[in-house]
């Protein structure tokens, strides 16, 4: 252990000594801060957390470069806790961390029209020690029934996307900006997008869901997810294809499948292939001839 460190240790116990001279027998600690102290002080190994997707890409996936992961205390128990944990998290405190999270979104009732008309918290679903993420806007009517994000028809071919980039859908992370389903009073079908002040209210349950996550990538599914990560009104037809970067993560924004499914485009489906083989070659998985060649001969 370094100087540093010891000289730290011993005045964090000295100071616990002197408060229990003085009669205090416990302290407040909050659940994230209890968790990163639990991590373990390693340094230059490789994680062993390191998602591996069933299929051969993943296998391949290069080395993980460790960056530091920054644990925020609940908003609700300390707003001010904020502090820089080691950059190695074992699964068991990453899957305790992120179930304290889950528990605290599905009890949510920051926005209390959309509380109030939900059936489900649509929180996310996947692995979470994957290393690729797909950030999509809201849940619509059926990921509101089924509490699971991307379930309907673009859900199914979000899917699909993701099997042919070589991944299941099990082995990488989807969750959305909002976790509740953007009301719409009066009517009983039909979504809408949420609006800049809910996607503000709900973003701090999606920037601590990439705290813990910390994919190599993630892929920005549609202009609301954009408009959420960055607050930027940009088309998305000018910012996808290119790389962006969200808290020193590298993001692929692209268009989200509704979209393709509405405009059936060959040209289109054949761009957002294209932002997917990026984000391969970023993650490092070998890329087949057959994955190049799609969309490029009417392959559909
Ligand atoms: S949308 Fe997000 S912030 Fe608003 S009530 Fe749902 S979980 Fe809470």
């Amino acid at each position: 252990m370094s100087e540093p460190y010891e000289d730290l240790l011993e005045a964090a116990i000295r100071h616990l000594e002197e408060r229990k001279a003085k009669g205090r027998k416990f302290v407040h600690v909050s659940m994230d801060k209890l968790a990163a102290l639990r991590l373990p002080l390693v340094r230059s190994v490789r994680p062993s957390n390191i998602a591996t997707p069933v299929h051969s890409p993943a296998a391949t996936v290069p080395a993980f470069s460790p960056k530091p992961i920054l644990i925020k205390a609940s908003p609700v128990n300390s707003p001010d806790i904020e502090f820089v944990a080691s950059p190695l998290i074992s699964r068991e405190t990453k899957e305790t961390a992120m179930a304290a999270l889950r528990a605290e979104a599905l009890a949510c009732l920051k926005c209390p029209q959309l509380a109030a008309a939900r059936k489900n918290v649509v929180f996310g679903v996947g692995d979470i020690h994957s290393p690729l993420m797909f950030v999509g806007e809201a849940p619509g009517a059926d990921e509101d029934q089924q509490g699971e994000p991307f379930v309907g028809a673009a859900g199914q071919l979000l899917t699909k996307m993701i099997q042919t980039m070589g991944f299941t859908r099990q082995s990488v992370y989807i969750a959305n900006i909002l976790k509740c389903r953007p009301d719409t009073p009066g009517q009983s079908f039909g979504n809408r997008k949420p609006t800049p002040e809910e996607m503000r209210t709900c973003l701090p349950y999606l920037l601590r869901q990439i705290e813990l996550i910390r994919p190599r990538v993630i892929v920005a599914l549609g202009a609301t997810a954009v408009e959420g990560l960055f607050g930027k009104t940009v088309g998305i037809t000018r910012l996808r294809g290119t790389w962006h970067e969200f808290q020193n993560t590298p993001v692929m924004p692209t268009y989200h499948p509704s979209y393709l499914l509405r405009t059936q485009s060959l040209t289109d489906k054949r761009k957002v292939w294209e932002d997917l083989l990026a984000v391969l070659e970023k993650l490092g998985c070998p890329i087949s001839e057959k994955q190049r060649g799609y969309f490029l001969r009417g392959t559909s």
